[in-house]
């Protein structure tokens, strides 16, 4: 995104000295799904997701879709993200949403790549949705698998993501006063169900409240999901990037965190 134009070598640069080894960046129509497939090839530890978000659905035609299709083969391409649903800003109207989320449901079944899913007070159309692709009457040889990005809901809407087969993930939002309410959630999440993300530019830190967010802050969210779930900050850092490692089929790192860095 247009943040980070003037220093993106140095976000990366910092990312990869605060113990970040990989970054997946995200399409939100087709011109930044192109850019994140050109940024993945030109640096290794960037890889890309491509798809349409729902703010920008509205005027998506088959022409777009198809064009769509043919990026998300390319290489570097490992999910097709964001995609969605979101009636809380309601840029676009909801039947469009829900009508190129479906699209894209069908693309990454079709082309077995996992999901980065954004969902903002649309619960109630987004799990009827998942259930409908992940019910025996539609006869798929695969499921949709993927995440659930900067997870906001409750306990209950958690549970049935998770009994769907989903990953769950968290931003640094959590350590905001107001996300006090979520600790309950964030405990219930298994630990190979977890993920961690920066949804960067936005959603910085507590600390950096107003200002761009970037990979290099991730630290501090593992940390935040150490303290409330009760356990080390090793042991989050391993289980997330099991999970993405696994979810994304990226290639496995040495997850020897004895350095002191997290990867
Ligand atoms: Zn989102």
């Amino acid at each position: 995104m247009a943040p980070f134009n003037k220093d993106r070598t140095d976000v990366i640069v910092r990312a990869r000295d605060s113990g970040v080894s990989t970054i997946i960046t995200v399409g939100i129509d087709l011109n930044s799904s192109r850019q994140a497939i050109k940024l993945a090839e030109s640096y290794t530890e960037v890889v890309a997701a491509v798809g349409f978000h729902p703010h920008n659905v509205t005027g998506v035609d088959e022409v777009d879709m198809a064009d769509l299709a043919w990026i998300a083969d390319y290489p570097g391409v490992v999910a097709i993200g964001e995609v969605g649903l979101d009636f809380y800003r309601g840029y676009s109207p909801r039947d469009t949403q829900l009508q190129v989320l479906d699209w894209q449901l069908g693309l990454a079944v079709k082309l077995d790549l996992p999901l980065i899913i954004h969902c903002r007070q649309a619960e109630k159309d987004m799990i009827p949705l998942l259930r409908d692709w992940t019910s025996p009457h539609k006869r798929l040889k695969r499921l949709p698998r993927g995440v659930i990005h900067c997870f906001s809901g409750d306990t209950d809407t958690a549970r049935q993501y998770l009994g769907m087969g989903f990953f769950i993930s968290f931003g640094a939002y959590i350590g905001y006063p107001t996300s006090i309410n979520m600790h309950n959630v964030i405990r219930s999440i298994p630990g190979d169900r977890l993920m961690v993300e920066t949804d960067c530019p936005f959603l910085p830190p507590q600390s950096r409240r107003g200002k761009r967010n970037e990979p290099a802050y991730l630290p501090l969210t593992v940390e935040l999901l150490a303290k409330i779930r009760q356990v080390s900050p090793e042991i989050i850092a391993r289980e997330t990037t099991k999970n993405v490692r696994h979810l994304f089929r990226l290639p496995t790192i040495d997850t020897d965190l004895s350095s002191g860095t997290f990867h």
